[in-house]
């Protein structure tokens, strides 16, 4: 029969499970307040990094992510040992996170309108991307396209995984070769980079959002301090490698607290949308896409000219005409001069 004591043995730490330390300021941080807060310490803003689910949740209208592909798994194509064998590797990182790969995917709401998600977790091996990471970006990436809705993905990653060798390494044309489709069809894409985006995320897709967001003292790079200083033969200044260095270059278009991103997304969304496909709906959509345009119309509604400039800017929406570029350069004449420069490319 089991002694029992009459008082519990007095704990000399507190358990660690309910308390995190802030690596901003060092203040011990309860870890139920630190939930509330969406994981930013209310003492210094310090954003801490937070698991795919997590971010999902943060973003999109409740109960509206439908994930897809979640039966994914990545294989060991190499036999890759370091220190652990591959699959080992995959197996402890499997259980830590409960997903089978660094990335998930699926469609969602946000604010109502529907989107197309793909969120990388930098619990699972650091985020780093595979032949799976890569795939489900790309099919995030096509599902996008197919139903003209925008895609938004969330980097947080460590850059290729090494234990995938070349087949990590072509993910970044995989996946960038997706992204170049969606821009020609001028379907937006909103890149968010949180802490850390580096490596060949950095390199490829998460760079090349139509807006890219990134959260406060991110670290956003292509390699570390002493490789990139080696290969530049150069002392980078300091903080060259935060968000806030990367937006005082123009590199990164906003820096939004994660307090304000779900709102941020939101609003950008009803600034862009996708063109209806060639043929089929109506002009005005193509319209609402590009404010420029949109200006260039109302212009000529204002001046009696509304059928023209809604004409053109059907034309200059299909995707085979180019793109953007020769869309802003319509849009920012607006008027009749449109109609002809809409219609030149097509011949
Ligand atoms: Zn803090």
């Amino acid at each position: 029969m089991p002694v029992r004591l009459p008082f519990r043995p007095r704990r000399d730490t507190y358990p660690p499970d309910l308390w995190t330390k802030c690596p901003g300021c060092s203040e011990m941080l309860f870890n139920k307040q630190l939930e509330k807060t969406l994981r930013v310490c209310p003492h210094c803003g310090h954003h801490f990094r937070i698991s795919a689910r997590s971010r999902i949740e943060q973003l999109v209208d409740g109960g509206s992510f439908v994930e897809r592909d979640d039966d994914l798994q990545p294989v060991d194509s190499l036999g890759f040992v370091d220190l652990k064998s591959y699959p080992d590797r995959l197996v402890a990182a499997q259980l830590a996170t409960g997903l089978r790969d660094a990335a998930v995917w699926g469609l969602a709401a946000m604010g109502g309108k529907p989107v197309s998600m793909c969120v990388m977790d930098f619990g699972f091996i650091g985020g780093s991307m595979g032949a799976v990471v890569g795939e489900k970006v790309a099919r995030a990436g096509e599902a996008a396209l197919d139903q003209r809705i925008p895609l938004i993905i969330v980097s947080s990653s460590g850059g290729a995984r090494m234990q995938e060798g070349t087949y990590a390494l072509m993910q970044l044309a995989k996946t960038m070769g997706v992204i170049e489709r969606l821009k020609a069809a001028c379907v937006p894409f909103i890149s968010v980079l949180t802490d850390p985006t580096t490596g060949g995320v950095f390199a490829s897709f998460a760079v090349v959002g139509d807006v890219n967001i990134a959260e406060p003292n991110a670290i956003i790079r292509f390699a570390g301090d002493r490789v990139s200083a080696g290969t530049i033969g150069e002392e980078l200044p300091p903080g060259y490698q935060r968000s806030e260095f990367w937006f005082s270059h123009g590199f990164v278009d906003r820096i939004v607290a994660r307090a304000r991103l779900r709102d941020e997304v939101i609003a950008l969304l009803g600034f862009l949308a996708a063109p209806p496909p060639a043929g089929a709906g109506e002009a005005i959509a193509g319209i609402a896409s590009r404010p420029r345009s949109l200006l260039s119309a109302l212009t000529g509604a204002l001046a009696g000219e509304n059928g023209d400039a809604r004409g053109s800017d059907a034309r200059g929406g299909d995707a085979r005409n180019g793109g953007r570029n020769g869309d802003s350069r319509n849009g920012g004449r607006g008027g009749e001069a449109n109609g002809s420069r809409g219609e030149a490319p097509r011949g």
